[in-house]
């Protein structure tokens, strides 16, 4: 695995400013080392940031078609690069090949795509009676991403800032900057500007927290845990500095009786299943009503049977979330919580493995039905009637996302209506790449992908005549 022993900062791979020493990547399905990144400091930071100032007011000012085509390049270049970039995110993330080449990748390149297309129509420019609107660039953009979705949460930031015509210094996850650094060459392939795009490796506490409090940021986008998501909004509010959150998620699949239960649950597992369960907006939660119940737990231990570690399912990021999650597992146990595939204990010899587990008998007030686990867990929850199911789905601090399933479409719409989170699938839709994406209440502030994920760089100036 080729790794930079720099960051890449006004168009260059250039050495680290301090002497921090260097990351550890280590591939979680072995436990082997396969490289290293440098630890950024203060000091990169401060000069990402500069570099990033003094190329904006060329790149906003760049026509839009132009920076519409600098993108498209990006894409093509992310392109150009799909099977490294899959074989990076298998290798640092642990996510299985298919996977990796066609939601990692795939996704990440389609969104590219969307931006390249929207830079090239969006009106930035718009008439109120006597006024002008212009859309003016927010400025200098600080990206701090999890490892989760390495280059899916990368692009679907820097992409619309790009678009919009900001400037960006982008601090990835510690577990996934390899995937980073890829897209670092994508965007030097691409011909974007000196400074344009920027990249500084290094620690959440040191080089995200100096990003995060730089005078010269106008945004912070952070996604990732609700914890780091509160200091980041508390920094950017001290500051009045704007920012957008991406946090955690308890996510509802709520089976109304008259849906087809075997889609239902097996879509549900499946869902949960895919990525280790390390998705934010995953359906972690699943509600059926009590008559049907006793047949949906049947039907999600036998559907979680074919997610075996190690070949469906691979490895959890690091060692501390895999004994976060068990922790977990055992915390449902202790709570009364009835375990019906899996448990707590490690499937595999090597590899930061968890057994795919189902919980059954599990009550709304349960840490396993409140807390966010980020792990392969579904649990399993019983309602009375659709009153009930909308105060237990509605029932949490979170609302990033949810489904709804019923025979009829317009009455899982209904229902759908009153859940209080970001996005909702009925009967299983797909993911639309433009359609707004993030949460209600503490699953965060703003919106990512389409033309919303585009006005969250935009700030507003207006003429009147
Ligand atoms: P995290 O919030 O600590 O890390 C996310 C990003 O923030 C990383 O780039 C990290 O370096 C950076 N960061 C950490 N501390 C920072 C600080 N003080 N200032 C600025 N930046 C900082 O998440 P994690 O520890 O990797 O994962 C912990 C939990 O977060 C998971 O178990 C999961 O529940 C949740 N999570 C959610 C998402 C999501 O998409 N919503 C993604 C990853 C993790």
């Amino acid at each position: 695995m080729k790794a930079h022993d720099g960051m890449y900062i006004g168009g260059a791979w250039v050495p680290a400013a301090g002497d921090a020493g260097t990351i550890e990547v280590v591939n979680p399905a072995d436990e082997q080392v396969i490289g290293h990144v440098p630890a950024g400091t203060a000091e990169d930071v401060d000069a990402a940031v500069r570099a990033a100032r003094a190329a904006f007011p060329a790149w906003a000012a760049t026509p839009p078609a132009e920076r519409a085509a600098r993108i498209a390049a990006l894409r093509d270049a992310l392109a150009a690069r799909k099977d490294e970039i899959a074989g990076t995110v298998t290798a640092e993330l642990g996510a299985p090949p298919a996977l990796a080449q066609n939601v990692h990748v795939g996704l990440p390149i389609a969104v590219a795509g969307t931006y390249a297309d929207l830079a090239a129509s969006y009106a930035f420019e718009e008439k109120v009676g006597n006024s002008t609107v212009l859309l003016e660039p927010v400025g200098v953009v600080g990206a701090i991403t999890p490892w989760n979705y390495p280059l899916h949460q990368i692009v679907a930031k820097v992409a619309p800032a790009l678009a919009a015509g900001c400037t960006v210094v982008l601090k990835p996850a510690e577990d996934t900057p390899l995937t980073a650094q890829l897209f670092a060459e994508a965007a030097h392939d691409a011909g974007l500007p000196a400074g344009v795009f920027n990249l500084v490796t290094g620690l959440g506490p040191v080089a995200g927290q100096a990003l995060a409090e730089h005078d010269g940021v106008d945004l912070v986008s952070f996604t990732g845990s609700t914890a780091v998501g509160r200091k980041i909004g508390a920094i950017a509010g001290a500051a009045v500095k704007r920012v957008a959150l991406e946090l955690g998620g308890k996510s509802a699949s709520v089976i109304l009786p008259s849906a087809d239960l075997a889609k239902a649950v097996n879509v549900g597992i499946a869902n949960v299943m895919s990525n280790s369960g390390q998705t934010c907006s995953a359906w972690t939660r699943m509600l059926v009503h009590r008559d049907r119940y006793d047949e949906a737990v049947a039907l999600a231990a036998q559907a979680v049977e074919k997610y075996v570690p190690g070949e469906r399912v691979g490895p959890l990021v690091n060692a501390k979330q895999q004994e976060r999650v068990r922790g977990y597992i055992e915390q449902g146990v202790a709570e009364g919580a009835r375990i019906v595939a899996g448990g707590p204990d490690v499937p595999l010899d090597k590899g930061f493995y968890v057994r795919p587990t189902v919980f059954a008998d599990v009550t709304p007030g349960m840490a396993i039905a409140q807390e966010e686990i980020f792990g392969p867990v579904v649990s399993i929850l019983r309602y009375e009637d659709e009153e009930d199911a909308l105060r237990i789905a509605n029932g949490t601090v979170y609302g990033l996302a949810g489904a709804v399933w019923a025979g009829d479409e317009a009455e899982a719409v209904a229902f759908a209506r009153r859940m209080e989170t970001g996005q909702v699938d009925i009967n299983g839709g797909r993911f639309n790449p433009l359609a707004p994406f993030g949460g209600y209440k503490q699953s965060g502030v703003g919106r990512e992908l389409g033309a919303h994920g585009l006005t969250e760089y935009l700030q507003t100036k207006s003429l009147q005549f």
